[in-house]
């Protein structure tokens, strides 16, 4: 029997991060789509140390089981291997619709299944808000801005978006995601939230991500040329991971259902982005080197905020070499446990 005891202790944790005791009454069952992600895991940290019952849904095509193992077997959180463009019977109060590859390479690399996972996979997630009277929040980007006109962009801006291009699966499939969700608001009263984020990044990327900040930060730490894509005088304006999951936590609450701005208005060229980093990896002897543009790639962007501010009163607080920081320390650490294989990384 003892043998068995120790046996049984050596497989369930000993000890999970803290978490805060909620009354049942204040305690919530929030449903996180796209849970095992970069944004994802990062929001069901804050809900779980705030003493809710999570339930994480991914279909683990970008996410990683890693990104939330540390609550894997506390009694608050449960993972469900679920695809959201199938329906999901689930009970909840609140969803955090996040579900959706968020990098180019990603969401290119099967467009119709990108189109599927915002349209139907929306669909799903709308149906079971109404059904169950659930608030839902759904990520909308700033994509649905496309190759800006106006800059920086309200959320009053239509936006620019070329419904034919490499990119408009994601932008186009965002955009429905969006009319749908005020569909279903005025047809069938569902509560929603739509947060149009911008840039976003911080540890838990995926060192493949394929994104600018992991491209960039994985070749520097590895003396590898900085590659910019195009001429670098695209701009992007990049905000830290706990300061957007801040954001989606200040518009679930709040009693604003219009579309809000989720970003860090501090504008960088990519060029100069590329110099940052550089800069802030000790002793890197990367060059930067320009290369062929990206079709249809935004040439501007940066979020007015204006509304999120009087809204939420959120703004973002961590600044960007703070951030860059804790994130090449990151990279770091990846960097000393993956295995590189055939140039793939795992
Ligand atoms: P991510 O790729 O790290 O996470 C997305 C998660 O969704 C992954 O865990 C993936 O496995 C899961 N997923 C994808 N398709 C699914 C499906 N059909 N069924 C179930 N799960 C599925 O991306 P992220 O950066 O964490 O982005 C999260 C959300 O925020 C996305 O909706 C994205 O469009 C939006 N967003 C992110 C950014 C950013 O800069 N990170 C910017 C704008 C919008
Ligand atoms: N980019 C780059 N080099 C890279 C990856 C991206 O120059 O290795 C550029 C890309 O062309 C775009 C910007 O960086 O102008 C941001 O790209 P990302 O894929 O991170 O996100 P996007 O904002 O385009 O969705």
């Amino acid at each position: 029997l003892e043998k068995k005891i120790a046996f049984l202790e050596g497989r369930i944790p000993q000890k999970y991060p803290e978490v805060q005791y909620l009354g049942y009454k204040e305690r919530k069952r929030i449903l996180v789509t796209g849970g095992a992600g970069f944004v994802g895991s990062h929001l069901v940290d804050v809900l779980m140390i705030q003493g809710h019952e999570v339930i994480v849904v991914d279909n683990f095509f970008t996410g990683r089981k890693r990104n939330i193992e540390h609550w894997f077997g506390h009694r608050n959180f449960e993972l469900i291997h679920h695809d959201i463009v199938n329906p999901l019977f689930v009970e909840a109060d609140e969803i955090y619709h996040l579900a959706s590859p968020a990098s180019p390479p990603h969401y290119m690399q099967n467009p119709v299944k990108t189109i599927k996972t915002n349209t139907l996979g929306t669909i799903n997630m709308l149906g079971l808000a109404r059904r169950v009277g659930a608030k839902i929040l759904i990520a909308s980007t700033s994509e649905v801005y496309g190759d800006p006109m106006v800059h920086p962009q309200p959320e009053s801006y239509w936006g620019h978006v070329n419904p034919i291009g490499p990119r408009a699966c994601y932008d186009e499939g965002k955009r429905v995601s969006e009319t749908l969700a005020y569909s279903y608001a005025k047809q069938e009263k569902v509560s929603v939230r739509v947060a149009r984020i911008f840039n976003t990044y911080g540890p838990r990327m995926h060192v493949s991500d394929g994104r600018v900040v992991s491209n960039f930060i994985m070749q520097a730490l590895q003396n590898l040329t900085i590659t910019v894509y195009g001429n670098g005088k695209q701009t992007r304006s990049f905000c830290y991971v706990s300061d957007l999951v801040d954001g989606l936590l200040a518009l679930m609450a709040s009693s604003y259902s219009l579309p809000v701005n989720i970003g860090n208005p501090v504008e960088h060229t990519i060029e100069e982005f590329a110099v940052i980093i550089k800069n802030l990896v000790p002793g890197c002897r990367s060059t930067v080197a320009t290369g062929a543009a990206v079709e249809d790639d935004p040439q501007r962007r940066r979020p007015d905020i204006t509304l999120a501010k009087k809204e939420l009163h959120w703004s973002p607080k961590v600044s960007l070499q703070d951030g860059l920081q804790r994130t090449i320390d990151y990279f770091k650490e990846e960097l000393s446990r993956t295995t590189f294989y055939n140039n793939q990384t795992y």
